[in-house]
This record gives structure tokens, sequence and C-alpha cells, in this order.
């Protein structure tokens, strides 16, 4: 065995910056940190080469004096925390509190740092180059503190071979910008990539819905919608897109805890179980949250840059976040008329590239056909009842005017979400009704297997049934807002449901199901010829609930075109 020896600063310095200094992203996450910490409401970020060149912050935060430049430098030091109970009392609402930052970035780049407090009447500057840390001197530089690093990892070329190209160091800091963007919108933020200025926001502009489209991007800005809930546990704040415009995959529900993005299949999921009728399977929302909750919720112990987090009592937690923004989305703003939607000025001079689609191909909903920015987002009349009906095509749609335009209504989607919001609201207190004639119901192999599994949720739904021989079950009781005649498909079909829902989900996900389910098999089917007189019950009943552009299954009801659009095919003038 070799003999111990206590690493030298500069070795410690260098280790300690394999944990914190990973890629100029982490540079800049620490850098803007510290600057927030330091009071700033002015931040300017420049990037050379993806921050391997070189990156620069300078902010107008507090500063640090002639005496602490040197201590800045020091491992461990730090102006955040006095003593270790500190940390347990809860006093440390700053970012950083380790005094390992700026040591660790000096380890492998060439550090300097110019700052200007109120109390000495010049700037100062000290540099680091590699570790080595270089005198204090006077300087030229404005109130607040600037700092620039250069030639990140230039000796650690082990490092310098793990970062992947400039361009994807380049996005990783962009993204980073546009987090700090929306979460801090009473700062004012300047970023420049390779002397582009790639974003520019006031702190007078601290519209959180603007900021929002720094990560979501600008082209759903008329479709966003500003959401906040004080709960218990959890204060949420954030915006959130109509769900006409949707995602494939999840990169556009963007999670902050306590300002901290994070990635956590958890949370997600209570997001989309929170949209679950207003999406089909498959589709995911596009929204930012910002989730407040005390940190002493949090576990403490989970390492900063994991994406993932623990909570102390993660079951309140996510229960009340799924139950605030159901309550929200059941609102439907973006049914109601929106106040005059007006673009940032110049905000976005490069966009994010859209990663969803707008409006699926497929069964578009409410949309703008030839979207364009100009445009203010379409939104549906106020009341269904007042539109006239012009008729039925296709024992499919029914087909209604205003003098807004001509609006295309699928029947069964739409009946199918007033027989699935009466079910909701039934479920509670449904009377169960005994079957004159019991049902015979054969059962293959597997469903035999389901139904022993799953027996005690088909009867807490209103379907009382026994085994009747090897095969067979008998039926005995349905509740009493079902179709009969359907039934028998009915039971089958609820126990595939209940069985492919019940792995994962929450009981009142699997609940909200199987309640689509049996609306589906209680409505009106399409190719079924409608009575004038059907039409306009039908009409009357959408007007009664809520989330009526959606059916249960996040099919869309309506498509809608407005007169200018159909002048338009037309070239009416
Ligand atoms: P920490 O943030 O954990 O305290 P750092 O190494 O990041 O450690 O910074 C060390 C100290 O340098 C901070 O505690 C703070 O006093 C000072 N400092 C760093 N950046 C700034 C800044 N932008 N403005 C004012 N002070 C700063
Ligand atoms: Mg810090």
């Amino acid at each position: 065995m070799n003999k111990i020896i206590v690493l030298d600063t500069h070795t410690s310095n260098q280790i300690a910056a394999g944990e914190v200094v990973e890629r100029p992203a982490s540079v800049i996450k620490e850098l803007v940190e510290n600057a927030i910490d330091a009071g700033a409401d002015s931040i300017e970020v420049r990037i050379k080469n993806g921050g391997l060149d070189f990156m620069i912050v300078q902010d107008n935060g507090t500063g640090i004096t002639k005496e602490d430049l040197p201590l800045a430098l020091m491992r461990y030091a730090t102006s955040k925390l006095k003593k270790a109970s500190d940390l347990s009392l809860g006093l440390v609402n700053s970012f950083g509190f380790r005094g390992e930052a700026l040591p660790s970035i000096g380890s492998v780049s060439n550090l300097t740092i110019i700052s200007k407090t109120k109390e000495d009447n010049s700037a100062y500057e000290i540099g680091c180059q590699g570790g080595e840390i270089l005198g204090s001197k006077p300087a030229a530089g404005a109130y607040g503190t600037r700092i620039e690093v250069r030639d990140l990892f230039f000796n650690v070329p082990a490092r310098l071979k793990f970062i992947k190209s400039p361009k994807s160091e380049n996005m990783a800091i962009d993204k980073l910008m546009r987090a700090f963007v929306f979460l801090y919108p009473q700062i004012s933020w300047q970023f420049f990539s390779d002397d582009k200025q790639i974003l520019v926001f006031k702190s007078s502009e601290s519209d959180l819905t603007k900021r929002a489209c720094s990560l979501l991007g600008q082209d759903v800005l008329g479709y966003l919608y500003p959401f906040n809930s004080m709960g218990n546990v959890v204060n949420l704040e954030g915006v959130v897109a109509a769900p006409m415009i949707k995602s494939r995959d999840s990169r556009n529900i963007h999670i902050f805890i306590n300002n901290r993005l994070i990635y956590d299949k958890k949370l997600v999921g209570a997001i989309k179980v929170a949209f679950r009728t207003l999406l089909e399977v498959g589709q995911n929302p596009i929204m930012a949250l910002k989730i407040n909750v005390d940190p002493s919720m949090l576990d403490v112990n989970v390492h900063p840059r994991k994406t993932e987090v623990k909570f102390a009592d993660e079951h309140r937690i996510i229960s009340e976040i799924i139950k605030n923004l159901s309550d929200f989305l059941s609102k439907t703003p973006w049914l109601r008329p929106s106040e005059e939607v007006c673009l940032p000025k110049a905000s976005f001079i490069n966009q994010p590239k859209l990663e969803y689609k707008f409006l699926a191909t497929k069964e578009p909903v409410l949309d703008i056909p030839s979207f364009s920015l100009e445009q203010k987002p379409l939104m549906p009349q106020d009341l269904y009842a007042d539109l006239e009906i012009l008729g039925q095509m296709h024992n499919l749609y029914i087909l209604l005017q205003s003098s807004k335009g001509l609006i295309l209504l699928d029947q069964h989607a739409a009946h199918e979400r007033v027989m699935f919001e009466k079910i909701i609201k039934q479920k509670k207190n449904f009377k169960k009704i005994d079957l004159l004639l019991p049902i015979h119901i054969d059962l293959s192999y597997q469903e035999l297997q389901l139904f022993q599994q799953h027996k005690e949720q088909l009867i807490s739904l209103g379907f009382d049934c026994e085994f009747f021989g090897e095969q067979t079950i008998i039926l005995t009781s349905v509740p009493d807002f079902i179709n009969k005649q359907n039934s028998k498909e009915l039971v089958i079909d609820l126990l595939h449901e209940i069985d492919e829902w019940g792995q994962s989900r929450a009981h009142s996900d699997i609940f909200d199901h199987v309640c689509a389910s049996l609306a589906c098999h209680s409505s009106i089917r399409a190719g079924q010829k409608l009575h004038r007189d059907e039409i306009n019950k039908l009409l009357i009943e959408l007007d009664k609930i809520d989330f009526n552009a959606h059916c249960p299954h996040g099919r869309p009801i309506v498509k809608w075109f407005n007169t200018s659009e159909i002048k338009r095919w037309f070239h009416r003038p």
C-alpha cells in the first residue's frame, strides 16, 4: 500500500470540479445562480463555441468587495452560510452555500472575476489560471459582477473528450437560459451565442405566459393559459396550452420544483392523469409548471444534478397536483373568449424548434387549418344551443351555423361527452336496477381469469354478477344509467379496461376510463339518423357540461370553419 498523503488544494479542487463542472452548461448554471443569489435583476450571458471558448456572465448584483475577491476562489468559502446549524434550521434560501463552484471552475479554466460593490469606489479584478490564483488589481467595471470563463478543461484533456459537440453544448445552455427566463420573470435577461442575440427579456416584460414561450415556442402563445393554485402542501404556477395542441411525447411538459428543472416520471404521470379526459392515449399536454413545496418536504439527499425527486409525503403532494390541475382544466378557459393576444416584440430572435405537432392531422380540433401567428386563436361559440341547425351529414355529423362560421359536430363523440359527465356525476349515488331476466355471459378462458381478479370492482360499479357454470357468469343487476341492451359487451369490455388500466393507474383514473367506456356504450351511435328535436336536446345538454370540446377519449367533438376562412377558399374579398 502507498503512503497516505493529503491532496494539495489544486488537486482537490480539480476533483471537486469533476462533480460540479460537468460541461459548459453546468458552469453557466453555477454562475447565473450566483448572480441571482447576489440579488441581480439584470443578467447577461455571452458564450462562444458552445461555451468552450468563453462564457461570460455579467450581473448587477451586490458585487464582491476587494477583500473578499481572493476568498471567492477558495474552497468552502461562502458568504451564504455562517454555521452548520443554518443548514438544518432551513436558513439557507440561496442556491449555493458550499463555496465550491468558483474554485472548481477556476481549477479547470482561465477564470476572471471583475466586481464592483457600493462600498468600493472602483472595480477590482482577480484571475485564476488552471487553479493558480493571480493577485487582485483595480479594473474598469460597472456595479455588479462579471465572470469570464475561458478555455474550459484546457488542462484536463480527459474531460474535454467527454464533451459532445459545441452545438450540443450550445443547445444545453440555450435550454437552461430559457428555463431561467421562465423561472425569473422579475429579472431582465440577455443571452448571446457566437455574437448573435438569442434571447432578450426586460424585467418589465414579466408576463408569465410570454416568458413560458421561451420554453414552449412562440407559436403556442395564443394557446397558453396561465394557471396558479395555492394548495395545502404545494403551490402551483405555470401555463397550460389548450388541449387542441398536443405533443407526441412528454418533452413539452416542463416541470420545475422550487425553481429547479426536473424530469420526474411520477410528476409527468400526475399531469397526464389531470389531462386524462382531454387527450387521447399517447398524446401529451404542453405546459410549463412551477411546483413550490416547503423544502422540508423534499428529500435533501437527492443529488442536486439528479432530475428525479423524492417527496416526504408523496401521495398527498401528487394528489394535490392532480386535483388542482384538474379543477383548472375542468373550467376549460380556452372555451371562453380570451383577451386580445398580443405578441412580444423581438423577444425571440431565435425560436426553439417546435417539437410538437399542431393539431393531429387525423382529427383536427377547433383548429385553424392555415395556422398563422397574426391570427387570433379561434374560439368556439359561447353556447351550442344558440347555433342554427342546418342538418345531418352521413348520419354522422351535425351541421350548424352562426354568424361567425360553419360548425361540424361529431354526434357520437358529443353525446359520449354528455353521457360521460352524467355518469361521472351519478357514479357516487347511482342506483342499481335488478334485471327481471338475468343475463348469461359466456367468457373465454382469459376473460374468466380477469373476472376472478376484478369481480369486486365490477360489483362496485353496479354490475352484480356471479359464476354460473364453468365458462359462464350471470349478471343480475346493472347501473340505472346504462343501456341494458349492451350490457353483455359492456361487462366484457369493462373487464379488459379494468385490467389494462388497473395495473398502473390511480383508482380515479380507472374509474374515469370505465365511465368513458360506459358512456360510449350508452351514446348515440355514429350512423344513427337524428331528429331535429334530438339534435336540439344534444346541443342543450352540451352547454350544461364542462370539457365540452372533447369526448371522454379525448377525441374532438367539433370542427369550426370561420366565415373569413370560407371566403378565402373561394377567393372572395
Ligand atoms: P457558493 O455560491 O456556494 O457560496 P461559489 O463558489 O459559487 O460558492 O461562490 C463563492 C462566493 O463568491 C459566494 O458565496 C459569494 O459570496 C461570491 N460570489 C460569487 N459569485 C457572485 C456574484 N455574481 N455576485 C456576488 N458575489 C458572488
Ligand atoms: Mg455558487
